[in-house]
């Protein structure tokens, strides 16, 4: 048996009505290029089930600075080995994909490379000037790791002024020990409230991860602490177990759960919520750039 068939009719319903989606966009444009310029984009790896919705929508996530992870999160597919060395092409190959593909909005985000001066940020700001000097209308998030809480890789990656700093918690704070052992909940915090200080008119958006044991008052207590950091955007979704190595789901939580998140966080002050069982950090990431720039 497999994970996916272990999980409830409910959410193998929303699988299939995403994956259908996706089957009725040819990927195979997308899937050449990114061959083409060695690029991974996160939507394929995934193997996310919006991919169709999204590369519909022209959003998509590249994944810089190699494959493989200096850390080890329990819950993250991603390979932890010996980091690769930086491609120094890389930033222009996004910024032709990102023409290539028309996106009008893309998301930049990475592995953890704890090995790099500033953990790789630098080459997170050459990407993102690199995409805005040949794409100048598209909509750039960089979705970055904790960069462990250093200012100055932090200032490197403002300095390129991106759209959106995403930053994901990831969960609740009892949870960090078993889920982010090498992460800090208070740290995660401080980027996201360094980001919003420093970088002018910046959006900031973090997403977390239901399923893994969290409590209701827990997930609300995470919405204050982040609204109190001035985040603007949260994204919600279910954990779903990559393998059996990985931390196991504790529980599959229902899509009214999903609703009462999104609808308390949207009374406690966020400009925009995407809570639902299928929610990925980067879904629907054009849509929340464009509501909060209306409000
Ligand atoms: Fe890619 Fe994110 Fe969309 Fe998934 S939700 S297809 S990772 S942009
Ligand atoms: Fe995955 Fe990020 Fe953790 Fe690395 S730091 S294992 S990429 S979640």
């Amino acid at each position: 048996r497999t994970i996916m068939e272990r999980k409830p009719e409910w959410l193998r319903a929303m699988f299939l009505h995403q994956s259908s989606h996706a089957a009725r966009i040819s990927a195979s444009k997308v899937r050449h290029l990114m061959n083409d310029l060695h690029l991974n984009t996160v939507c394929k790896e995934a193997n996310c089930p919006n991919l169709g919705e999204c590369y519909a929508k022209q959003t998509a996530t590249f994944m810089i600075l190699g494959s493989q992870c200096t850390r080890n999160c329990g819950f993250c597919n991603v390979t932890c080995g010996k980091p690769d060395a930086v491609d120094p092409q890389e930033p222009d190959h996004v910024a032709n994909a990102v023409k290539e593909l028309g996106l009008k909005h893309v998301v930049i985000t990475s592995v953890t490379r704890d090995d790099l001066p500033h953990g790789g940020a630098e080459h997170f700001a050459r990407t993102t000037e690199a995409v805005r000097r040949e794409n100048p209308k598209v909509t750039i998030e960089l979705l970055i790791p904790d960069l462990k809480g250093d200012k100055e890789s932090l200032d490197l990656v403002l300095a390129s002024s991106p759209d959106i700093l995403n930053h994901n918690m990831e969960t609740v704070a009892r949870l960090y020990p078993a889920v982010r052992p090498q992460a800090r909940y208070e740290r995660s915090l401080e980027v996201l409230r360094y980001c919003k200080e420093k970088g002018r008119g910046l959006l900031t958006k973090t997403g977390i991860m239901v399923g893994l044991g969290e409590e209701i008052p827990e997930v609300e207590k995470l919405m204050d602490d982040v609204l109190a950091v001035g985040c603007d955007i949260l994204t919600i979704g279910q954990y779903l177990r990559p393998s059996m190595k990985h931390l196991p789901v504790v529980e599959y939580v229902y899509p009214d759960r999903f609703e009462h998140y999104r609808r308390v966080g949207l009374d406690k002050g966020f400009a925009f919520v995407a809570s639902s069982p299928l929610v990925r950090s980067s879904y629907q990431a054009e849509d929340a750039f464009s509501a909060c720039k209306q409000k």
